[in-house]
C-alpha cells in the first residue's frame, strides 16, 4: 500500500510516529494509501528546518523571490493534468473541477509574483527639520497553515504563496483526507527554486496542529476548516502570542428577486448548489426567492434541472458532480436530510437512495432539494456540506436581506436581479463578507481579498490580495534625522512637529 509522508527540509520523509490514517478513493470506496500522522517531535523538526532556512530567504531580494514564484506558476501549468488527477482521486471531485482547484491557487501564485511592488513601503520626506520617516514591511519568520479537505491545492496555495513571497518560511498541515497534492506542491516549489526548508508539509491531526499553535518559533497561523475548530485555533494561537486568521463554515444564501432572469437563476443554483457535491465553502445552500410568484417560477425551472443532474465517478467527463469525501460524510449529510423531513420541510427531490451501478461502495449521494424550509429548522441553521439545497420563501425584500444578515455564518451571499437600485442597496446592507450580484459563487479574484464574517471568519485580515501581504509581514517605521536638522543640547519635551 502506498504511504504518504511529510516533506521536511526539502525532501520527503516517512512518518515515524507509528500513527497513520486511511486515504480513500471516494469514487470506489477503497483505501488507496495510508498517510502518516506526525508526532509532536516531527512537527518540531519541520519548524526547526523552517527557522534555519528563513533568515537567508527573508534577506533575498524580492525580485528573486518573485522569480521563484514565476517558475512555480510555470511548473503548475506543466503539471496541471497530473495534479488534477491526483487531487480528484483522493478528494472525489471531477477532473475539470480539480483543475479549477489548482487554477485558483495558481492565480494567487501569479499575484505573489508582484511582491517587489507589493512590499514597497511608505516614505515621507521632510516630516520635520532634516527628518524623514519611512515604513518597511518585514517577514514574520516561520508561519504555519492548517487547511481543509475540500480544496487541497487552492487553499494551501492561497496561504503559502504570499507568505513565502513575503520572505517567510512555511509549515503546512494539510487535511489528512487528501494529503498527496500538498506534498507534490512542495516538491514543485523546491524545483522552482525555493530553498529547502522554506516550504514544509507535515501530515497529521490535532496532535500536529497543537504544536503549531503553541511552539514559540511560529509567528503566525492561518486556518481554514469548520467553525468550532477555527475558533479553537484562533483563540489558542492568540493565547500563545501569534497572529491568526481563521476561516470557518458557511451557509451561503442566494436571493432571487421577482425581476430576475429565472432561467439564469436556476442554472446558477444547480451549479453553485451541487457542483463539487456541495462540498465548497462558497456553495449556495439556501435559495431565497422573494414572493410566492417568484418562488413558483423558480421551482418550476429548478426541479427538472436537479432531477437531471448526472452523478459519476471522478474521472467521468460527463459527471456534474462526483462522490463525497468519505462514507462518514455521506452518512452525516443523509442524516440532515432525514431531519429536514422530520421537521416538516418538503423534500421535492430525494437523492438519499442513489446508487451508482458498478461503484456500489463509492461515497455517493444523490442531489436533494427542499422547498418551504423555515429559518427555525436544523437544515437551515447548520452547515450540511453536501448536495442539498434548501429553498426558503421570503415574503418580501426586507426579509430576504434579513435572512443572510442574521444567520450565524457570514461567508458569501448572492442576489439575482435586473434592478440596479436593489442590487446596490443589498450589497451595502447585507451582513456577509463576500457578495455576488448575478454571480452565484463570488470568490474574489486573487488580487482582491477573500474572507467571511461572523462565525465564518476569526481575525481581522483576509486571505490573498493586499491583506495577505499585511498578514504575512510586520511593519517597521523609521524616523531619521541627518545633520542639517540636528540642534544642540538635550530636549526633554515630547517631540512634536511645529
Ligand atoms: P475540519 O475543520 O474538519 O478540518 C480542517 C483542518 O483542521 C484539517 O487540517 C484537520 O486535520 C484539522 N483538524 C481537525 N480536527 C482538529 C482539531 N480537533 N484540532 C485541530 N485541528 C483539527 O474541516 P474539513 O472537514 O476539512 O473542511 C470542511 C470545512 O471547512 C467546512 O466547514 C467548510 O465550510 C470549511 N471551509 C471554509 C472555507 C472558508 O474560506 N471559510 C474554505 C473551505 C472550507
Amino acid at each position: 500500500m502506498r504511504s504518504v509522508g511529510h516533506f521536511i527540509g526539502g525532501r520527503t520523509v516517512a512518518g515515524t510516529s507509528g500513527r497513520e490514517a486511511d486515504v480513500f478513493r471516494p469514487a470506489t470506496g477503497e483505501v488507496q494509501a495510508r498517510v502518516a500522522l506526525a508526532s509532536a517531535d516531527e512537527v518540531r523538526a519541520a519548524i526547526a528546518n523552517a527557522a534555519e532556512a528563513q533568515p537567508a530567504w527573508g534577506a533575498t531580494n524580492p525580485q528573486r523571490r518573485a522569480r521563484v514564484m514565476m517558475r512555480f506558476v510555470d511548473l503548475l501549468n506543466d503539471h496541471m493534468d497530473e495534479l488534477a488527477a491526483m487531487l480528484s482521486s483522493e478528494h472525489g471531485k471531477t477532473v475539470p473541477d480539480a483543475k479549477g482547484d489548482v487554477q485558483r491557487g495558481l492565480e494567487v501564485a501569479e499575484f505573489a509574483i508582484g511582491i517587489p511592488h507589493l512590499l514597497k513601503g511608505e516614505y515621507t520626506e521632510g516630516a520635520g527639520p532634516g527628518i524623514d520617516v519611512y515604513s518597511m514591511r518585514q517577514p514574520l519568520g516561520v508561519v504555519a497553515g492548517i487547511t481543509p479537505f475540500n480544496f487541497p491545492a487552492m487553499i494551501p496555495m492561497w496561504k503559502f504563496c504570499p507568505a513565502i513571497a513575503c520572505g517567510n518560511a512555511y509549515v503546512l498541515k494539510p487535511s489528512e483526507r487528501d494529503p498527496s497534492v500538498p506534498v507534490r506542491l512542495a516538491e514543485l516549489m523546491l524545483e522552482a527554486g525555493a530553498p529547502p526548508g522554506i516550504l514544509n508539509v507535515v501530515q497529521g491531526d490535532k496532535e500536529a496542529v497543537d504544536v503549531l499553535l503553541t511552539d514559540p518559533r511560529v509567528a503566525a497561523v492561518g486556518f481554514v476548516g469548520s467553525s468550532d475548530i477555527a475558533s479553537y485555533v484562533y483563540s489558542t494561537a492568540a493565547a500563545h502570542g501569534k497572529r491568526a486568521q481563521c476561516f470557518g463554515g458557511a451557509k451561503n444564501h442566494m436571493i432571487v428577486m421577482p425581476d430576475a432572469d429565472m432561467e439564469m437563476a436556476a442554472n446558477a443554483l444547480v451549479g453553485a448548489g451541487y457542483g463539487s457535491a456541495g462540498e465548497r465553502c462558497m456553495a449556495i445552500s439556501v435559495a431565497v426567492p422573494v414572493g410566492e410568484t417568484a418562488a413558483d417560477a423558480l421551482m418550476e425551472r429548478l426541479v427538472p434541472k436537479v432531477e437531471a443532474l448526472r452523478i459519476g465517478p471522478s474521472d467521468d467527463p460527463d459527471a456534474d458532480f462526483g462522490p463525497l469525501v468519505t462514507r462518514a460524510a455521506v452518512d452525516k449529510v443523509r442524516r440532515y436530510v432525514d431531519v429536514g423531513v422530520e421537521e416538516g420541510a418538503e423534500l421535492v427531490v430525494d437523492g438519499r437512495d442513489f446508487r451508482l451501478q458498478g461503484y456500489e461502495d463509492g461515497f455517493y449521494l444523490g442531489a436533494c432539494l427542499f422547498d418551504r424550509v423555515r429559518p427555525d429548522m436544523t437544515i437551515y441553521k447548520e452547515e450540511i456540506f453536501g448536495p442539498v439545497l434548501s429553498v426558503v420563501r421570503a415574503a418580501d425584500y426586507d426579509e430576504a436581506v434579513r435572512l443572510p444578515s442574521t444567520h450565524e455564518y457570514g461567508n458569501g451571499v448572492a442576489i439575482f436581479t435586473r434592478d440596479g437600485d436593489t442590487a446596490r442597496d443589498f450589497t451595502a446592507r447585507v451582513d456577509t463578507g463576500m457578495v455576488g450580484v448575478n454571480v452565484p459563487i463570488p470568490v474574489p479574484i486573487a488580487y482582491h481579498t477573500f474572507g467571511g464574517w461572523k462565525r465564518s471568519g476569526f481575525g481581522d485580515l483576509n486571505q490573498h490580495g493586499p491583506d495577505s501581504v499585511r498578514f504575512f509581514t510586520k511593519t517597521k517605521t523609521v524616523t531619521s534625522r541627518w545633520p542639517g536638522g540636528v540642534k544642540e543640547g538635550a530636549d526633554f519635551a515630547m517631540p512634536v512637529m511645529r
